[in-house]
C-alpha cells in the first residue's frame, strides 16, 4: 500500500522538487511480533537488508535475543520486551504477526497462555492495525487442518480438529485468530493477510524444542539415537525458512487476502527424514522407537497452487539442500565449534 512513492517528473509535489526522476523505494516501519523467534530472526533479517525499520515485539517465552543481536545498534532496528497478550501502541506501517509457541513442547507447557496469545494477543494486534491503519499478516499453521481427512490440503478444506485435545490451544487457538483476522477485514475493512504454514526448519530453531527436525539433527550430534514417535510412517512436508521467508513477504507485499499455504509440498514418512538425516550427519545413527503423542496427524501435505498462482512463490530449496545448514549451526551451539568435535 506504501511500497512505493512516485514522484513526479518535475518534482513538483516534493517540497524543494529534489527528489530524483521516477520509483522511489519508500523505507516501511513494520512490527514483528515474536520476531527474536525461529521464523520471525530470519524476517527481520531480510527486512533490514531491503532498507525497512523495524521493531522486534517478542516476550522471549521461546525466542532468544541472540537472534537478533547482530541488529543492535542499528537506527532502523527496535528491540522491545513485550507480551503481546497486553496491548501496546505503536505507529507502524506493516504487522507481522508470528507471536506464539509453535513447537508441541512450547505450547503445551501453559495451553492458557498459549491460547490467550492466539486469541487476545491477535486481537490486540488487529486492534493496533486498526487503529494506525497498517496491513496485518496472521502466520496461522497447517494444524488448522488437524488430522486431515482430505490429502494434500487445499485451503478450501475447513479441517478436523479436536476442539477439546492437548493440541486445541494452539490449533482452535490459530483457526479463532483466523477467525478474528477475517471478522476485522469484513466488519472493519482492515487490510490483512493469512499464511498457513507448514512444518518449517532451518538455522536458529531452538534445539531442544522436541519438534522433529531439531530432535533429529540434535540427535544424531550428540550420537544419540533418533526417536521415531509411533510407527515412523506418519508424514510431514518440510520447508526451509528462506523459502518461508519468501512467501510472507511476497503475500504481505500482494493483493490476495488468503489464506495461503506456505509449504514444500515433499512429503516424507518419519523413517525417510531419519534416512535423510543419517546420510548428512552419521551413517551409523541409530532408530529407537518411542510411543506417539497424543493427537497425531497421520499425514501433512500442502497443495500449494493457490499460493503458485496468485502469488508467484513455490519454494526452492530441497530437504538435502536445506538441511545442511541448519546441521552446521545447530553443531556450532552444540558443541561451540564449527567442526563439532566438542573441544
Ligand atoms: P518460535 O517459538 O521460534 O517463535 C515464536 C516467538 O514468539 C518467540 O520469539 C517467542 O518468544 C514469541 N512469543 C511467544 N508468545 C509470545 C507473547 N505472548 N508475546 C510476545 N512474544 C511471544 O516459533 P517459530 O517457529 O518461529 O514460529 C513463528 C510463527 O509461525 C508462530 O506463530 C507459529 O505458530 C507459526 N508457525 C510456525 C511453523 C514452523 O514450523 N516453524 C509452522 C506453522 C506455523
Ligand atoms: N516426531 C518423532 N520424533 C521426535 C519428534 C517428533 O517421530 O523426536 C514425530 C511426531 O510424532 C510427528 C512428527 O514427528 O508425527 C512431527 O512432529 P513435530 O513436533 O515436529 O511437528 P508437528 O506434529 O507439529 O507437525
Amino acid at each position: 500500500r506504501v511500497a512505493y512513492e512516485i514522484h513526479s517528473e518535475l518534482g513538483r509535489v516534493n517540497a524543494g522538487g529534489k527528489i530524483p526522476l521516477g520509483l522511489k523505494k519508500k523505507s516501511l516501519r513494520i512490527v514483528v511480533t515474536g520476531g527474536a523467534g525461529f521464523v520471525g530472526s530470519h524476517l527481520v533479517d531480510r527486512l533490514m537488508v531491503r532498507g525497512d525499520s523495524v521493531i522486534v515485539v517478542d516476550n522471549f517465552f521461546t525466542g532468544r535475543k541472540e537472534n537478533v543481536m547482530h541488529h543492535l545498534g542499528n537506527p532502523r532496528f527496535e528491540l522491545i520486551r513485550h507480551d503481546v497478550v497486553e496491548p501496546i501502541l505503536l505507529e507502524v506501517d506493516q504487522i507481522y504477526h508470528l507471536a506464539c509457541p509453535a513447537s508441541p513442547v512450547h505450547y503445551k507447557f501453559n495451553p492458557v497462555k498459549t491460547i490467550k496469545t492466539n486469541v487476545v494477543g491477535t486481537m490486540n494486534m488487529l486492534g493496533l492495525a486498526k487503529r494506525v491503519g497498517a496491513r496485518f499478516l496472521l502466520t496461522s499453521t497447517s494444524e488448522v487442518y488437524g488430522d486431515p481427512l482430505q490429502h494434500p490440503q487445499v485451503e478450501t478444506y475447513w479441517g478436523n480438529v479436536n476442539p477439546i485435545g492437548v493440541r486445541s490451544c494452539y490449533d482452535e487457538g490459530k483457526r479463532t485468530a483466523e477467525t478474528l483476522t477475517m471478522d476485522y477485514h469484513r466488519g472493519l475493512g482492515i487490510e490483512v493477510r493469512i499464511a498457513r504454514i507448514f512444518n518449517t526448519y532451518g538455522p536458529r530453531m531452538c534445539i531442544d524444542d522436541g519438534r522433529v527436525v531439531s530432535n533429529f539433527v540434535a540427535q544424531a550430534l550428540r550420537k544419540e539415537p533418533l526417536t521415531v514417535y509411533g510407527d515412523g510412517k506418519q508424514t510431514r512436508s518440510f520447508q526451509y525458512v528462506s523459502d518461508l521467508v519468501e512467501g510472507l513477504m511476497q503475500l504481505m507485499e500482494g493483493e490476495h487476502v488468503g489464506p495461503f499455504n506456505l509449504g514444500n509440498p515433499s512429503e516424507f514418512t518419519m523413517l525417510e527424514l531419519a534416512q535423510v538425516v543419517q546420510e548428512t550427519i552419521d551413517s551409523n545413527a541409530k532408530i529407537e522407537f518411542r510411543p506417539n503423542t497424543e493427537d497425531d496427524p497421520h499425514k501433512r501435505k500442502p497443495d500449494i497452487s493457490k499460493a503458485k498462482e496468485l502469488l508467484g512463490w513455490e519454494p526452492v530449496v530441497s530437504l538435502r539442500d536445506g538441511l545442511p545448514h541448519m546441521v552446521s549451526d545447530f553443531r556450532q551451539r552444540i558443541f561451540g565449534d564449527e567442526k563439532g568435535s566438542g573441544a
